[in-house]
Order: C-alpha cells, then sequence, then structure tokens
C-alpha cells in the first residue's frame, strides 16, 4: 500500500496538466515516499483525457478515471478519494494554485499525529469586490451554521485513511466538502501559504457558480434558516399584536377615526414578502430531501484505469441493512 496518494481534479486543464504533473513528482522526489496519483477528469471537452491516460502509461504509480460528463469538483474529489489507497491522502488543484512543494511539509505535519493538515491561503492578488464578500460570506457562514469554516482553507489538505474513511461513510449526495471536513472532526492543524495565480487556463468558477455554491454551503448544514424563519414569524405575529392593542387603546382614550387602508395594505404586503421568503426557503429543504430520496450515484464512469470501479461503496439501505447482490437464479431452490 502507498504511502500517500495524491487526489486531482481536473476539468479542461489540458494546458497546465504536463506541467504540474512534472512539479508534483518533482515535489513528491525528496520525501523518498511511496506514492500513487489519482488523477479525475470531471467530464473535460479539450485534451485532458487523453494527456491523463499518456501520464498513466507512463507510469504505473499514476491511475485515472474519466467521468460521462461535467459533475463537479465535488464528486471528482470523492471519485479521487474512492481510487486512493495510501495511508494519507492530500488533494489538490491540477493548475498549480495548490503549490506542491508544500506536500513534505505537509506530511511532516501529519507524521506529528495530526488527521487533517490544512494548507490555508492568504488573498494576495485577488480581486478587492472577491475579498470583500467572501469576508462577508464567511462572517455569514460562521454565524448561521454549526460546523466551522475558515476563510482561504479550500480543500487542499492533507486527511489521514480514518478520516478519508469517514468521509466515504457520509452518504448525502449533496457535498459540501468545507462543511464536510469540518464535520468529521480529528485533530486538524492548519498553516498558511501565499496565494498563487493559476499557472495557465481558465478558472470555472464565475460569479454566479460561486453564488450557487455559497447558498449550498449555508443550507447544508443546519436546519438553522428555518428556525429563523419561524423566529421571524413569532416576532411579526407579536408586533401586530401590539399595534392592535395600541389602535384599540387610541379609539377608546380619543374615540380618533383609524385611517384603514394604508396601515391595512403596509401589513398586508409586508406579511406576504415574509411568507414567500418562508416558503422559499422550507421549499429548498424539500427540493433537498427529494434530491437526496433519489439516490442516484455521484458521477458516472465513461472510462477508468482501475480494475475496481470506483462506484463500488455498498448502498445502504434504510434500516442500516447492507444491499447485497442477488443469488444467481440457478443456485435456488
Ligand atoms: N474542477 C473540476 N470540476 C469542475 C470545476 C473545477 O474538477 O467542475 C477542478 C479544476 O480542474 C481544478 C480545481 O477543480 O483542478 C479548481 O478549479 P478552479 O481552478 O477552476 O477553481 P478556482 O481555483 O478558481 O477556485
Ligand atoms: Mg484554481
Amino acid at each position: 500500500m502507498p504511502q500517500i496518494s495524491l487526489v486531482v481534479p481536473c476539468f479542461n486543464e489540458s494546458e497546465v496538466i504536463g506541467a504540474f504533473h512534472a512539479e508534483l513528482v518533482n515535489a513528491l522526489a525528496p520525501t523518498e515516499a511511496d506514492f500513487e496519483i489519482c488523477y479525475v477528469d470531471d467530464g473535460s471537452v479539450d485534451d485532458t483525457l487523453v494527456l491523463l491516460k499518456g501520464l498513466a502509461a507512463e507510469d504505473s504509480r499514476t491511475r485515472f478515471t474519466s467521468f460521462s460528463r461535467n459533475f463537479g469538483k465535488e464528486s471528482a474529489m470523492l471519485a479521487g478519494l474512492r481510487m486512493s489507497q495510501g495511508d494519507a491522502v492530500i488533494i489538490l488543484d491540477a493548475d498549480l494554485q495548490h503549490p506542491p512543494q508544500l506536500i513534505p511539509q505537509m506530511m511532516e505535519l501529519h507524521r506529528h499525529g495530526y488527521d487533517q493538515v490544512v494548507a490555508q491561503r492568504d488573498r494576495t492578488g485577488e480581486g478587492a469586490v472577491r475579498t470583500v464578500l467572501s469576508q462577508v460570506y464567511y462572517r455569514l457562514v460562521r454565524r448561521f451554521m454549526d460546523v466551522e469554516i475558515i476563510d482561504g482553507a479550500g480543500d487542499f489538505r492533507l486527511l489521514s485513511r480514518r478520516a478519508v474513511n469517514a468521509l466515504l461513510s457520509l452518504p448525502e449526495s449533496n457535498r459540501f466538502s468545507k462543511g464536510l471536513f469540518s464535520w468529521i472532526g480529528f485533530d486538524t492543524v492548519s498553516f498558511t501559504y501565499q496565494n498563487v495565480q493559476r499557472a495557465a487556463g481558465q478558472s470555472k468558477w464565475g460569479g454566479r457558480r460561486l453564488l450557487n455554491y455559497g447558498i449550498d454551503g449555508l443550507l447544508s448544514f443546519n436546519s438553522r434558516p428555518l428556525r429563523m424563519a419561524i423566529h421571524g414569524g413569532l416576532w411579526l405575529f407579536l408586533s401586530a399584536l401590539a399595534y392592535a392593542l395600541w389602535i384599540v387603546a387610541n379609539v377608546v382614550v380619543d374615540g380618533v377615526e383609524t385611517p384603514g387602508y394604508a396601515t391595512l395594505i403596509t401589513v398586508i404586503v409586508g406579511m406576504s414578502g415574509v411568507q414567500i421568503a418562508t416558503l422559499g426557503i422550507i421549499g429548498e429543504y424539500v427540493g433537498r430531501i427529494y434530491h437526496e430520496s433519489k439516490h442516484r450515484p455521484h458521477y458516472v464512469v465513461r472510462e477508468t484505469d482501475e480494475t475496481e470501479l470506483p462506484l463500488s461503496v455498498p448502498m445502504v439501505l434504510r434500516g442500516g441493512a447492507t444491499m447485497r447482490p442477488m443469488a444467481p437464479q440457478g443456485e435456488r431452490r
């Protein structure tokens, strides 16, 4: 069994993958570790798969799995983790934004007994708007989420075998790995490195994709937004009650004639806004239940050089029973 597995999700990375592979192997040489590299092609439409096949053919320590279409980085990481066999696993991006030179340092920290070693990037060289938005987001997340998520702590991390097994045992199909990493716990240590720009090619995270990813993160880990809706509703109810009492008191004391429609419209519009927002939150959760209940696989494999398909995790049925293959027809009496 290799000492260390490198898991690399790749989506349209043909421009950098060669340089990345060379640099990775270079960085691993001084550690003298026995390693394997698990590339996952996330349905690239350029030459990434061809290049990966070439790399795998040259070196038996390199393997690959390719998806039938783009399933997203979360699914690619999951496939890579399932492929990995090492005592420790490091997940890193193919665009050299996660410098392979940091790997020896991460392995050293792992030897000191840490199950998760996080390389945390700072925000140098990033646009001002994106920096501010991310800071606001992380503040929000810290307030509303049950698990802790740290700004800059992304997917570049080392995981021990037991941490990987813990991750693989989580069955949800909506995977927000930043939250999952934090949820599994274990002793975690982090260090900061200076952010680097992508070596070549383009980032796949536009504004909209980031926004959706952010919403996923907020909703994946708790039902606090539902709780907030309940609190909001209660406060509204109480203030409406107070307002009603105030009108009644006014009528009793002064006998004023209350102008009706203005207040009515305000209240109706305000209340329907709150109701629609609450329905939206509930709808989002119901949608997620629907999505999870379909038990679809996280990805479909087009091609792999694995002997065993990385899909081979037993499906867990209700009540904790595990599904077993059916006995062949002939054996039945
Ligand atoms: N990636 C992937 N599937 C996707 C999008 C990205 O496997 O749908 C990979 C990509 O090839 C890269 C890593 O995830 O190795 C990070 O992507 P990117 O550099 O585009 O993100 P950024 O660094 O801009 O956040
Ligand atoms: Mg990148």
